[in-house]
């Protein structure tokens, strides 16, 4: 069979990747072992061969191609006559007749006229990269012999796609050596699908974490549903976590197209999987991590009850992260310089999103370029191996999401979007805020040796961690930090699927509120008893102009120094009211560690009015109210707002910082001057914390300054009572701490 045109997929295996492409051998593979692949037939790199030949377009069709890349217009040109020539070739007969043969065979062994998936499986001398197939089209819902021919010779044709061109010359692959596989596959009509990593994909735990949504795979796959996600222990098969999300939508196949509708109520909150699929699922995972003897990323799909797997590949952030330390970065190879927001040095293919609609191409381990993120996309930068954007600095979203997502990222870079391009190969390198063309590596790091909890560094002042996204909850518990200093729900609110305002008119108000208490509900949980510091809400009004019934958001001149924080929640007291219900739904069940926090506060008044709406809700006696202090005039009146009552400040040094400077703190332009330790910012602080110290109120800090070393040291020496750093910056702010207040002590043992 090996020089066939078309061939079987469980007659082929690994060897015939040359002529079957990455895909078609993978699949051959995974029904060897006895996966339940989707059956289907490969269009061989051979049968391309003898389209070129035959049809005798070979020469005339790498003279089209032989252009500058880089002219844009050029490499437009190339696209449309390649493309063309190949489209109006004929396919010669003998290969048109096997094609057609063999998909009238798979009809007659599945018993009906099947919807197949046509997808191409590129192949090439000395090509192992998955993503270069990747380039590709593919296209579904295909049903008929005449439309499976006519795909087949669109997915030859997207082999000479701009993008695709593009990346080969890059790459340095000689066109002519390219060849393309197609695979034609039977589509599952899934009735719930989803992915599932056969390790941790970020941590590299023993655990398979599978996700799952109602209807066909795309709605995950694309980040459209936030899906169920199972995490399993594959050592002794345990479920370890088990978060069923509301699904509202779904895809399904309707005739030859698919659509998205809303999932029907009733199965909106219910969970996907039983526990015996979670099994069998689990049961296929180590199965074919086994087989390919490296973590997976796998698709799978099931139909009136059978499980598919759809498809299988290794799991490409894990395989950097292997490789890391081999060789020097080189300097001349830097293309962008910004801001580095979230440390970590990764690779992967750039993929620009413009605008909401583009999230979809995110793949797992690719780069997300972007003007600046937003909340809703956080699935993708879930994705996303690396983020790096236009705009932004140190506090932005993306930096502020992607240090929680532990995913690097450079912010600020100005033209990111319009320097690079979608298939590129970039390096991005975190912490120094760099760039690079093409995949380099890092030198050797020393390695980091892990504080184990048992070990870890016990200090007099507190040390906690910021979480703002509940995806975060469990990587920040694990820091084994004292507590959370800033629990931003605003992350969680903008993350829903509409306006607050928009539940409240539709009279939402319970749905509303218990969307609130679930996800703050998971923070609570993974330090419960530790005090979890829940913020009100604080995001101006641009954010939430993007979400649906956000469109009657007021375009303000400055919405930072606009209506956010607390001025807000004051004039729109019914709102207040309800995160207040969310926190008292809580308490009442028992959770005895919630402290909330006003944001933006200015004058004391805010307090007294807010406070009062929390004595009304019979809250204020039951949790520690605090303030962010976060405005220069809070920080000046801090003894007439210790005066009005409270338990805690927490400094905000994001804002205060911009505001006692005059300058943005998302602006790229002015970062230079952004400097948080500022000798007005400190004297500022100074006199907050020494206030507090004589009243006995806590004093904490949850700005970014907080997970500086050196800022941390000297909040020590002034008598803060706990600092609330990131995540990745918890046990350097730990060590710190401790150093700061070691030295105190020998000090005073000298003075003696
Ligand atoms: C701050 O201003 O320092 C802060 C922690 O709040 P945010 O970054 O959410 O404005
Ligand atoms: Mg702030």
């Amino acid at each position: 069979m090996s020089n066939g045109m078309v061939v079987w997929l469980e007659e082929v295996d690994i060897n015939d990747v040359p002529l079957v492409g990455g895909k078609g051998a993978s699949l051959g593979e995974m029904i060897r072992i006895e996966l339940p692949v989707p059956g289907g037939f490969v269009v061989t790199s051979y049968a391309f061969k003898r389209f070129l030949l035959e049809g005798g377009i070979a020469d005339k069709l790498f003279k089209i191609l032989d252009v500058n890349v880089d002219d844009d217009k050029e490499l437009k040109e190339a696209e449309a006559k390649a493309k063309k020539l190949v489209l109006d070739t004929k396919i010669p007969a003998n290969i048109e007749k096997e094609i057609r043969r063999y998909y009238k065979e798979l009809c007659k062994r599945e018993g009906e006229e099947v919807f197949v998936a046509v997808r191409s499986s590129a192949t090439a001398e000395d090509l192992p990269e998955a993503s270069f197939a990747g380039q590709q089209e593919t296209f579904l819902n295909i049903k008929g012999e005449d439309e499976v021919v006519d795909a087949v010779k669109k997915c030859w044709a997207s082999l000479y796609g701009a993008r695709a061109i593009y990346y080969r010359m890059k790459q340095g692959f000689d066109h002519s050596k390219v060849y393309i596989a197609v695979v034609v596959q039977k589509m599952v009509n899934a009735e719930k699908a989803g992915v599932m990593f056969t390790t941790h994909p970020s941590t590299g735990e023993q655990v398979v974490v599978i996700e799952a949504a109602w209807g066909l795979g795309e709605s995950v796959v694309s980040g459209s549903v936030s899906p169920d996600l199972y995490v399993v222990s594959k050592e002794d098969r345990r479920i370890l976590e088990e978060r069923v999300s509301k699904k509202t939508t779904m895809t399904i196949r309707k005739g030859k197209k698919t659509i998205e509708k809303e999932v029907p109520p009733e199965l909106q909150e219910k969970k996907v999987l039983s526990n015996d699929e979670i099994m069998r699922l689990v049961d296929f995972a180590i199965l074919i991590e086994e087989h390919y003897g490296k973590p997976q990323d796998v698709e799978w799909a099931i139909e009136k009850n059978k499980i598919y797997i759809v498809q299988s590949r290794p799991i490409t952030t894990l395989k950097k992260q292997e490789k890391e330390d081999e060789v020097e970065i080189e300097e001349e190879k830097v293309i962008l310089e910004g801001i580095g927001a979230s440390p970590g040095i990764v690779s992967g293919v750039v993929k620009i999103i413009r605008e909401m609609d583009d999230l979809g191409k995110i793949e797992h381990g690719d780069i997300l370029v972007t003007s600046m993120t937003t909340p809703d996309m956080v699935p993708a930068m879930k994705r996303a191996a690396g983020i790096i954007t236009d705009e932004g600095g140190l506090t932005c979203h993306a930096a502020i999401v992607s240090r929680e997502l532990g995913c690097p990222a450079v912010v600020g870079t100005t033209n990111a979007t319009q320097l690079l391009k979608d298939g590129m190969v970039v390096t991005i390198d975190g912490e120094r805020g760099v760039v690079y063309l093409g995949k380099v590596k890092e030198a050797k790091k020393p390695e980091v040796i892990a504080t184990s909890p048992q070990t870890h560094l016990i200090t007099a002042t507190e040390v906690k961690v910021n979480v703002s996204i509940v995806e975060a909850a469990k990587r920040a518990a694990e820091t084994n930090a004292d507590g959370v200093g800033l629990l931003r729900i605003e992350h969680m609110i903008l993350g829903l699927e509409k306006h607050p305002k928009l539940y409240i008119k539709e009279g939402k108000h319970d749905e509303y509120v218990s969307e609130l208490v679930k996800r703050i509900q998971i923070v609570a949980d993974a330090f419960y008893p530790k005090p979890v510091w829940i913020r009100t809400l604080d995001a101006p009004t641009d954010e939430f102009r993007g979400m649906k019934g956000g469109e009657d958001e007021p375009r303000e001149p400055n919405p930072m120094l606009g209506w956010r924080g607390i001025r807000r929640d004051l004039d729109e007291v019914e709102h207040f009211k309800l995160e207040l219900r969310a926190i008292k739904e809580l308490i009442e069940r028992g959770y005895t560690n919630l402290g909330i926090m006003l944001p933006l506060v200015q004058h004391p008044k805010e307090l007294r009015e807010a406070k009062q709406i929390m004595e009304e809700m019979g809250i204020l006696d039951k949790v520690d109210v605090g303030i962010m202090v976060e405005t220069p005039a809070s920080a000046i009146l801090i003894d007439e707002f210790i005066k009005d009552g409270i338990d805690f400040i927490s400094l905000g040094t994001n804002d205060l910082t911009q505001y006692t400077l005059a300058v943005d703190r998302n602006n790229e332009n002015v970062a230079e001057l952004y400097d948080e330790m500022h000798p007005a910012v400190m004297r500022l602080i100074e006199n907050v914390i020494k206030e507090c110290r004589k009243a006995g109120v806590q004093s904490s800090i949850c700005g970014q300054a907080g997970s500086n070393p050196k800022m941390a040291a000297k909040l020590v020496e002034l008598g803060i009572t706990s600092i609330s750093a990131n995540i990745d910056a918890v046990e350097a702010v730990r060590e710190a701490v401790y150093r700061a207040e070691q030295k105190l002590l020998i000090d005073k043992v000298r003075e003696r």
